[in-house]
């Protein structure tokens, strides 16, 4: 599946707020948006002053492109989970959330053995990755309740999976995720809940573009 291949901080500054993309460098002071927080573009700066209130449908095509963007998603496969999490029972908004929530990247990042959403798409495609005892490279994967993931036997000799088990240390987990960073490997112990999800969306505004 395709996916954004362009700047990546020109995202969060269109967006007006830290998506955390990069990693370690979106807590440093090297991150765009301590430098240089205004819209990208040659007249970034003018505009974000000149704009008036935005349109109910700028609200909701923001919001939806802001979601879009953290979890690395391309228009026509973000338009695929939306019709998915309606055919689901339960409101909508929350059942998208859980569904981008269960995508074997995101899984991966959440573990904490990437730094990012990005690092841990490119980890699974690279297939250092298995999921119940088999080599898995698909990023959308959709991890379900006592599904194991983990860093298969041939990758752990590498520098980089030596280094993970520390970087996996300093991130916590949320509580729908369990870790045994000896063996670097975890289990999703439930499906993710709208209550688990850190992030600050406001998910009804998705409900409400895709309903025009
Ligand atoms: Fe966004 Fe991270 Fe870039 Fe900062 S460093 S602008 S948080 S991607």
């Amino acid at each position: 599946m395709a996916r954004y291949t362009g700047p990546v901080c020109k995202l969060c500054r269109r967006e007006g707020e830290k998506l955390y993309l990069k990693g370690s460098r979106c807590y440093s002071a090297k991150c765009a948006m301590e430098k240089r927080n205004y819209p990208p573009g040659q007249h970034g700066r003018e505009t974000q002053f000149r704009r008036g209130r935005a349109s109910n449908y700028a609200l909701q095509l923001r919001e939806k492109q802001k979601v879009r963007r953290i979890y690395g998603i391309l228009e026509r496969q973000f338009r695929r989970y939306y019709r998915v999490a309606q055919q689901r029972s339960g409101l909508t908004g929350s059942n998208l959330l859980s569904l981008l929530e269960s995508r074997l990247d995101n899984v991966v990042y959440r573990m904490g053995y990437a730094e990012s959403r990005a690092m841990a798409r490119q980890l699974v495609q690279h297939g250092h990755f298995e999921v119940n005892g088999r080599r898995t490279n698909v990023p959308s994967f959709i991890v379900k309740p006592g599904d194991q993931i983990r860093v298969r036997d041939g990758s752990r000799k590498r520098t980089l999976f030596k280094q993970i088990g520390d970087i996996a240390r300093e991130r916590s987990v949320p509580e729908w995720v369990s870790r045994n960073i000896s063996d670097l490997s975890g289990t999703m112990s439930r499906l993710p809940e709208r209550t688990d999800i850190d992030l600050t969306i406001n998910e009804q505004l998705i409900v409400e573009y895709y309903s025009r």
